[in-house]
């Protein structure tokens, strides 16, 4: 019988993680398959880990839970889950319920069809207008500069087969852009649309900044690009510089030399000014990214798991072993 896990990633989702926990049960129970759910707490500061830890207790044989030590964002916690995962096929699905679960019927039978990706791409209905216009400006916009094709309304809801997962887990950067991972890995994708839901209660943490910070992620993760673009309007610049030295030089010397132009002279100061601002902040962008991917830290720190009150983690705290766990070393690389 395959095996179905679904990894959750939760940040301070008490107030419908109970509520998402019945339901997937239902569909998955309907599903006649068997099934893990992979919980993980990423730092939460609410109840969530008290409830997931209940939920585990409850469920003890279908249910992993790891729960880290302080919020390490949603592609640490992605990781995290996929790494507990057991299953044949892996669903990566939201706390909030604005995935429907009733989903993972349809995408198991593309899973039995042969597929190693199976995407469930959300139409912009309901969506704030400019929103969803802005967005659909920004995927048209960046999957000109980058090597994988990024689509819209994809985003980490979907079923993977293990040899997908196992692509994933072998991908060690520190950095990462799942968007980008997902597409970069390839194997055979099928795409379904849905209509997107509203979050069923707590609320998104996804503020304006942090959006345009992942867009930022999303063109820098994935190529060199704007570097070679950097170069090239370098040297268009220059291009125009020297012509236009050439003409100042002939003007001058066929009608004589005529002091104005103030004005242009600050305005080509300032303007070139902001674009070496501009590149020096894009090199600073790869060079940071070097700096965090040489550290090799782990993504993530673990302050519990299921297996801390089953026996396992506890013996070894009584022992007066590490409390925090160094996970990311378990099966990277
Ligand atoms: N999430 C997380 N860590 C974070 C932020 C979010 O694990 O730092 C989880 C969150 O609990 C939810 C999912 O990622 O299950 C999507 O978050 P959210 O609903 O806030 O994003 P949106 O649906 O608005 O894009
Ligand atoms: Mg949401």
């Amino acid at each position: 019988m395959t095996k179905i896990s679904v990894v959750v990633p939760c940040f301070n989702e008490e107030a419908v993680i109970d509520r998402f926990d019945t339901r997937i049960r239902e569909v998955l129970a309907d599903l006649r398959v068997e099934y893990e759910l992979c919980y993980v707490d990423d730092g939460s500061s609410d109840g969530t880990a008290l409830r997931l830890r209940a939920i585990a207790a409850e469920f003890a044989k279908e249910t992993r839970y790891v729960s880290f030590s302080r919020n390490f964002g949603k592609e640490a916690a992605m990781l995290a889950g996929l790494r507990e995962a057991s299953g044949d096929a892996v669903v990566i699905m939201d706390a909030d319920l604005q995935h429907p679960p009733e989903l993972i019927a349809r995408m198991l039978d593309l899973y039995e069809r042969g597929h190693d990706q199976i995407i469930a791409r959300r139409t912009r209905e309901g969506d704030k207008k400019v929103r969803s216009a802005l967005s659909r400006l920004y995927y048209r916009a960046v999957n000109k500069w980058v090597d994988v094709e990024l689509a819209d309304g994809v985003g980490d809801f979907r079923m993977l087969s293990r040899p997908a997962v196992d692509a994933l887990l072998s991908l060690p950067e520190y950095n990462r852009f799942s968007k980008g991972l997902f597409s970069w890995i390839g194997f055979d994708t099928a795409t379904f649309d849905y209509q997107n839901a509203a979050r069923e209660a707590g609320e998104t943490k996804w503020k304006l900044g942090s959006l345009l910070n992942y867009g930022m992620d999303g063109l820098i993760s994935f190529n060199n690009r704007p570097l070679r673009i950097a170069i090239w309007l370098g040297l268009t610049l220059v291009g125009v510089a020297a012509l236009y030295a050439v003409w100042i030089t002939v003007t001058a010397l066929t009608q004589g030399v005529s002091a104005p132009g103030y004005v242009t002279l600050v305005a080509i100061i300032v303007g070139l000014g902001g674009v070496q601002m501009v590149m020096l902040g894009l090199i600073g962008e790869y060079i940071g990214r070097i700096y965090y991917e040489t550290k090799r830290r782990p993504h993530f720190l673990v302050r519990e798991t299921h297996r801390s009150f089953t026996g396992g983690d506890r013996d070894r705290r009584k022992a007066g072993g590490d409390r925090v766990r160094l996970v990311s070393t378990d099966r990277e690389m």
